[in-house]
């Protein structure tokens, strides 16, 4: 089971260079509230409950983040923990295979620590069900044998807090929704944030990078950190490779054209995708099994890392009957509707 109390969590197993970008993903990573750009209205009610939770000695109430992939989650995990000053246990939730694993993970914690258990729409059933009781009582039931024969006994467990995290609520039941006392959505971030981000990735990792540069950065990178701290070091790696290592506006402009990386943030996947809705389902509406197949993708990268952000600029529209290409999308690869909305031929 990959559980980790610390933010990077590669495993020992992975090729050198993705351990590299591991770490150096994990060394960006803010260890503090203060230090979090963005979410003001997050932020300001994380520091109220944190010092509420202080001030009462006891634990804080159970956390759900929400919000797409790299837009602070396992972050703000890991800030909460050390806000509270408590240790931090990291789980995958698909890894909790069995309530064994999850007794394992909760006899663990100490008073007031943080189990973080990501992806926690995954959980098994089983396993969720026995996750109730944790989370409400502080206790795990457990049975051991069969019928007559069977012996049940409970364990206590100190009282803990639980951050999970998730890209979509409405992946998660109603009864593991309505256990969380404290609901964290995580937005896109804007340029400005952004930009903020970026600079303070460049001096950790001593870039020389001017603020034109940090901007055109940041207005590409779909309002999300982890997209913004990736395009930076790979930015850094033109600049240092083809002139001089500081990664001045040109340079950066360079870069994302070399990364094909357009104006919106799109990259090629984004741009694949609108294409398929567009020359191969003539725009909509289109299943999103079909476009899985299509595309070769998985079902959930699509949903959950590529709709989003096209959904929230106004490149894509949802309907009961399916994904439909926007007039923006057109617009954008430049190309010509052939079909009305009603699928009639033009
Ligand atoms: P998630 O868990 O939502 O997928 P992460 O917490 O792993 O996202 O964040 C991805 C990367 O983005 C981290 O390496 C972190 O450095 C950076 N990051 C995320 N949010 C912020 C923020 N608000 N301020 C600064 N850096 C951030």
């Amino acid at each position: 089971m990959p559980i980790s109390s610390s933010p990077t969590d590669p495993s020992p197993l992975a090729p050198t260079a993705e351990r590299t970008e591991a770490l150096e993903e994990a060394s960006l990573r803010p260890t503090r509230l203060r230090d979090f750009v963005g979410q003001p209205a997050l932020v300001e009610n994380l520091e109220v409950y944190v010092k509420a939770a202080l001030a009462r000695g006891g634990a804080l109430d159970h956390v759900l983040l929400f919000g797409p992939p790299g837009l602070g989650k396992t972050t703000l995990a890991f800030i909460l923990a050390q806000e509270l000053r408590k240790e931090i246990t990291v789980a995958h939730a698909p890894a909790i295979e069995h309530k064994g694993q999850l007794a394992a993970l909760l006899t663990k914690l100490g008073p007031g620590d943080v189990l973080f258990i990501d992806e926690i729409h995954r959980l098994s059933a089983v396993v969720e069900e026995n996750l109730y009781t944790a989370m409400e009582d502080f206790r795990i039931d457990m049975v051991q044998g069969d019928g007559p024969m069977a012996t049940a006994w409970t364990i206590p467990l100190s009282p803990f807090t639980l951050v999970g995290a998730t890209t979509r609520t409405g992946l998660l039941t109603g009864p593991m929704l309505s256990r969380f006392g404290i609901d964290a959505r995580l937005d896109y971030y804007s340029p400005d944030s952004l930009a903020r981000i970026v600079k303070r990735s460049a001096t950790i990792l001593d870039v020389r990078l001017t603020d034109p540069a940090a901007m055109e950065i940041a207005r590409r990178a779909r309002g999300t950190p982890r997209i913004a701290n990736r395009l930076l070091r790979r930015a850094r790696d033109f600049a240092e490779v083809l002139g001089d290592g500081t990664l001045d506006h040109d340079a950066a402009k360079e870069a994302l054209a070399r990364l094909e990386v357009d104006e919106a943030g799109l990259d090629e996947l984004n741009r694949r995708f609108l294409r398929v809705i567009i020359e191969t389902y003539g725009g909509g509406p289109v299943g999103i099994e079909a476009l899985a197949a299509t595309l070769s993708e998985p079902r959930d990268t699509l949903e959950d890392v590529i709709e989003p952000f096209l959904l929230q600029q106004g490149f894509l529209a949802r309907t009961a009957r399916g994904r439909l290409a926007t007039d923006r999308a057109y617009e954008h690869l430049a190309l010509k509707r052939t079909r009305g909305p009603q699928g009639q031929l033009f």
